[in-house]
């Protein structure tokens, strides 16, 4: 994350660690969809798929027209750059009621995804369109929001006065945004439902499912570890166990009476007994990295239990 004058910089593989970490205030159950039209593919000096005007350049005029137009602050909460970099506008925050569509921002949050989607305009690049659909899953996750077309809703369902249309109605609508060709199929709630609505649905089970994977594998390597170690040591104990044993009958020399003792005390070995000096250094130095504590001793067991 990149933080520069009004906002903050993240990559699309950021968001959700950083949308955990926030605290949400406000009641927030409605996702708004808009376009900005204007910055778009061309104003941002596309070439090959690379933007080549700078992107605070782009995101600072942003602030500075809304403020122009006497808002308070940049008008969206949110934006997805072409790219797919997300920018969290600072000076509107999440706790922020957007200035996204007249009438109807209380309880909603404003995305405004660059580019000019109406027909004749900009194809929705794939990285874009990948964290459109990563982003909105995200919010909907944290915010605990349905799904579908009467929470995440586009600006052109509404009229210019803040009128729930709940479709693009063309005359009534106040606007096209996001675009008559949005997602490559258009701004009607019949192609959210065909693609952005099912492609947010599977973004969130991939999520879920994504998160739950790496727990168990985590998890599964963990185990997989110390079942090597219980392994390892248990082999090595039985093997000095096996050494002691040999020549059991002569004291050991004192140095090692102190391993010695706290071997036996914990069942690794039978006797104190021995004069096989390697056998009696390994002691030693499991000993001396606490291998018979009996707090150890007591943590391999109740894992092996758990295994
Ligand atoms: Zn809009």
């Amino acid at each position: 994350m990149i933080t520069k004058g009004n906002f903050s910089l993240l990559e699309s593989s950021e968001f959700k660690g950083w949308l955990d970490k926030q605290t949400i205030t406000r009641k927030i159950d409605k996702l708004q969809v808009h376009h900005t039209a204007a910055p778009n593919y061309s104003t941002r000096q596309m070439i090959n798929g690379v933007a080549k005007q700078d992107v605070w350049k782009c995101l600072e005029g942003m602030r500075t027209y809304h403020l122009s137009q006497g808002w308070s602050g940049t008008g969206q909460n949110i934006t997805v750059l072409e790219d797919g970099r997300i920018a969290i506008s600072l000076d509107r925050d999440l706790n922020k009621t957007p200035a996204g569509i007249k009438g109807a921002n209380t309880g909603a949050l404003c995305i405004e995804i660059i580019g000019n989607f109406d027909q004749g305009g900009d194809t929705m690049a794939a990285d874009q369109k990948q964290s459109v659909v990563h982003l909105y899953a995200c919010l909907a996750l944290k915010l605990n929001i349905p799904i579908d077309t009467s929470h995440i809703v586009y600006h052109a369902w509404y009229t210019a006065s803040g009128a729930w249309l709940g479709d693009y109605e063309k005359g009534k609508s106040s606007k096209t945004c996001p675009g008559t060709n949005f997602f490559g199929d258009g701004n009607t709630r019949s192609a959210a439902e065909r693609g952005l609505i099912p492609s947010i649905k599977k973004e969130l089970k991939r999520i879920k499912e994504g998160d739950g994977d790496l727990m168990g594998l985590e998890e599964k390597k963990q185990i997989e570890k110390l079942k090597a170690i219980v392994k390892s040591q248990g082999e090595a104990i039985q093997a000095l166990q096996k050494r002691v044993n040999i020549n059991g009958d002569q004291l050991p020399p004192t140095a090692y009476h102190n391993a010695l003792e706290a071997a036996k005390a914990v069942g690794a070995i039978t006797t104190t007994k021995d004069k096989d000096q390697s056998g009696l250094k390994t002691i030693q130095m499991l000993n001396n990295i606490g291998i018979f504590e009996p707090s150890f001793i007591e943590y391999l067991k109740s894992f092996k239990r758990k295994v």
